[in-house]
């Protein structure tokens, strides 16, 4: 065996290894078709020569660089395989599960399987970001370099910008897996690559810099992750004809804000609270009346874990501030603000006696008077609208007294509506910074991370809406590749044979159907006037929903299954598992009612954030807001329509284990992953399918010039013209089959490259 080979490039400084050779930073590539595997080949020597060649009417300067191939023979067996279409026994679970864990003990996180990108969460920083890397994946195509975001954030971009057509992303995996922090990288990649003005840094930094704003409000710790994503955030990052960051803009969906007033042991409130307390100048909490110690505020404690290892409030307060200023914030803003977030601390000390005639009354009015001067309200009306309900009837408005649990309810009613629609009004203010001035012509890459699966020991109503939206997010992600794949090659007449698979359509149906849906029986429980509780709901679940083979309740279960269901549960049965959830709680959610006094006192309030979240037009009675889960089950519908507009790209994560640690891979638990996000089918689809589809007009649009037939015109049928260009080009049987309107090609490698002859 040569432990040496002579490879030729040009620009031999930038040369970079790749999956199967070196290539060079302009696009050639020169194959070593002999070595499996980039990593173990490192250049030993590097010689410019002076000969100048011509290549294709071009001239081209040559170097040699010298690599050593020594271990090249042995690196698959250590290293694994980096594209799983690749493996022999691709129909085999556990060879699959194999290479995984391979790759991740030699800490290589990413794996394709195709186009998608597989990504394992390392649980440790790994020295695979740095500025060195982006530049390495930086205009590279996809399959000539280990598989790596950046590789598909590149991709998605050069397509856009030679497509001239929009991108989306779709990161998706359980809590913990990793999606906030690769679609954190994507964004950073872009930063740093795109193309960028001194009058486009305001944006650039912008982008950036909206993350850690938004992880401060809407992140927190569970016990899944300890930077859990507590809402949902699709962004779209906009560029202009040039590739260059111009604009953004966040959708964000339903927060989960009971967070606010309550967290199960283990878990935190929101980062910002503890951020607020532990970072905040002297001044600042002077002003807002407010003790630098997270025990004293009762919304802090209830999970009995204020201070956690992994996170640095302190340091974390500096960079949101900082952040703050950047993304537009002014000095009043940022007052009001931090206004409201002490308000919603102080009023979660508020604590209630009971008079002699049983209703509420505030023991020590200290906390009113705050919260009075930091929202600019008055404290008698505030302290009446904690402790009394108006009651509208046809004559009159009536003040009824409220009992001590009915006004802890109101206190937290309105903790949670000032938090959530401030969220509202961040994200917004964001969006006013991030817009883009420029009206010309522009394509955008949309990100989109949401909140994973997640399974508790007790699940509620926020749990039911994450994991629907994981449904409808899986739901897309079949139709966009297996059903849709399956069903254009069957459209096109491309021979085929059907790969199974499981459609969750049934559990959206489910859940969402009109009439027939979980959420519709929701909402008529909701609507009904006097008798509806949380168990009546449960009760006309069973009666509408009972006979469905993805939902069970303690009622309908067999001796088996009921040993493990309680009298107020249901459980349904999702593409990624069971969850059990406990009705305690559904309606009192859904209906998301703030008392007409509250929203009275908050409509006049000085504070601008909440006299911008509070319009009067909400005092109307007549109007009646929709519920949370039809809002919520409406922006999802907002939101697919969006994306099916684009063109896709994948990411899926996966999470080794279930201790945050690192170097750690559950067999069991990664087995489950890659089961039910379908990937062992995908694969299968992949494997036997084409790579890359084009209708005959764009693709013989773009490399008619290839071929003396077709260039400089083509007068006869499209199928034909590319027929004799492929030919001409030297495409093999096996390579590519031609449809009914498109040319389909097997393999990444036989476009890239025609693409490269395209481009010399
Ligand atoms: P959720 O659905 O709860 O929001 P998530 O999928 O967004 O979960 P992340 O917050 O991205 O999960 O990741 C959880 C943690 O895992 C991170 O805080 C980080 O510590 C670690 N982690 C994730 N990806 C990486 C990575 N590529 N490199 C190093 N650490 C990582
Ligand atoms: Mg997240």
């Amino acid at each position: 065996m040569h432990n040496h080979c002579w490879v030729d490039v040009k620009e031999p400084s930038r040369a970079e290894p790749s999956r199967s050779g070196y290539r060079t930073a302009i696009g050639l590539v020169f194959y070593i078709r002999k070595v499996s595997s980039p990593l173990s080949i490192q250049p030993v020597s590097t010689r410019l020569t002076k000969e100048r060649h011509i290549y294709k009417g071009s001239e081209v300067r040559l170097s040699r660089i010298q690599l050593n191939m020594e271990g090249a023979l042995t690196a698959r067996d250590r290293v694994g395989i980096q594209d799983f279409v690749l493996l022999d026994s691709y129909t085999s679970e556990s060879a699959f599960l194999d290479n995984l864990r391979k790759r991740f003990r030699e800490n290589l996180i990413y794996t394709y399987i195709g186009t998608l990108l597989v990504s394992v969460n390392p649980y440790k920083d790994l020295e695979i970001y740095t500025p060195k890397q982006m530049e390495i994946y930086m205009g590279v195509n996809f399959f000539e370099l280990p598989p790596h975001l950046y590789a598909l954030a590149d991709n998605a971009y050069r397509t856009m910008l030679t497509e001239y057509n929009n991108h989306f992303i779709l990161i998706s995996g359980e809590s913990g897996a990793g999606k906030t922090e690769a679609s954190k990288k994507i964004l950073q990649y872009y930063a740093v690559t795109c193309p960028c003005t001194e009058q486009l840094q305001t944006v650039r930094d912008r982008l950036l810099l909206s993350n850690p704003v938004l992880e401060a409000f809407g992140n927190a710790k569970t016990l899944r992750n300890d930077n859990s994503s507590r809402f949902g955030k699709y962004m779209d990052i906009q560029f202009d004809f040039k590739g260059a960051a111009v604009g953004g803009h966040i959708l964000s969906y339903l927060l989960e804000k009971s967070r606010v007033v309550h967290q199960n042991h283990g878990e935190r409130n929101f980062h910002i609270f503890y951020q607020l307390v532990e970072g905040g100048e002297e001044e600042l909490l002077r002003w807002l009346g407010l003790e630098r110690n997270c025990q004293h505020y009762s919304y802090l404690v209830q999970g009995e874990c204020a201070k956690v290892s992994s996170i640095n409030d302190k340091s974390n307060w500096r960079t949101v501030r900082k952040a703050l200023s950047v993304i537009d914030f002014n000095e009043n803003d940022i007052e009001h603000l931090f206004g409201i977030i002490a308000s919603v601390l102080h009023l979660g000390n508020i604590q209630y006696d009971a008079d002699n005639k049983g209703s509420a009354v505030i023991g020590n009015n200290a906390e009113v008077r705050w919260i009075s001067k930091l929202l600019g309200v008055s404290v008698l009306v505030l302290q009446e609208a904690l402790t009394h309900r108006k009651i509208e009837t046809r004559a009159e408005e009536v003040l009824s007294p409220l009992n001590v649990d009915q006004a802890y309810y109101a206190r937290d009613a309105l903790a949670k509506a000032i938090y959530g629609r401030t969220f509202t009004w961040l994200v917004n203010k964001i969006n006013e910074s991030l817009a883009n001035q420029d009206p010309s012509r522009k394509t955008v890459i949309g990100l989109l991370d949401i909140y994973g699966f997640e399974v508790f020991y007790i699940n509620s109503f926020e749990q039911f809406c994450i994991n629907y939206c994981n449904e409808k997010l899986q739901q897309l992600f079949i139709q966009l590749t297996l059903k849709s794949e399956q069903e254009e090659y069957e459209l096109e007449g491309i021979e085929w044979e059907p790969v199974q698979y499981f459609n969750n359509k049934i559990i959206c149906d489910l859940v969402e159907e009109k009439y027939r849906g979980i959420i519709s029986v929701l909402d008529e429980e909701c609507l009904r006037l006097g008798g509806a509780t949380d168990l009546t709901f449960l009760e006309k679940l069973e009666e509408t929903v009972g006979n469905h083979p993805h939902f069970v309740t303690h009622k309908l279960a067999n001796q088996k299954t009921r040993k493990t269901l309680e009298r107020g549960d249901f459980r349904l049965l999702h593409y990624a598992g069971e969850v059990t959830y406990c009705v305690i709680g559904f309606l009192d959610k859904n209906n998301d009612l703030l008392y007409r006094n509250i929203k009275e006192v908050m409509c006049k309030s000085r504070n601008l954030i909440v006299k911008q979240c509070f319009m009067p037009s909400e005092l109307d009675s007549r109007k009646r807001p929709e519920t949370v889960a039809t809002q919520f089950k409406s922006s999802l519908v907002g939101l697919i329509k969006i994306l099916t507009a684009k063109e896709p790209s994948y990411v899926r994560c996966l999470k080794p284990n279930d201790g945050k640690q690192a170097g750690r891979f559950d067999d069991v638990l990664v087995r489950h992953q890659v089961k039910y996000l379908g990937l062992m089918e995908h694969l299968r689809v992949r494997r036997a399918g084409f790579a890359y589809r084009r209708r005959y007009e764009i693709f013989l649009q773009r490399y008619k010039s290839l071929c003396p037939d077709t260039w400089p015109h083509w007068r006869g049928p499209p199928a034909e013209g590319v027929e004799r260009l492929v030919k001409y080009i030297g495409y093999k049987p096996d390579e590519y089959k031609q449809g009914r309107t498109k040319i389909f090609i097997r393999y990444p490698r036989t476009l890239f490259a025609t693409e490269d002859a395209f481009q010399i």
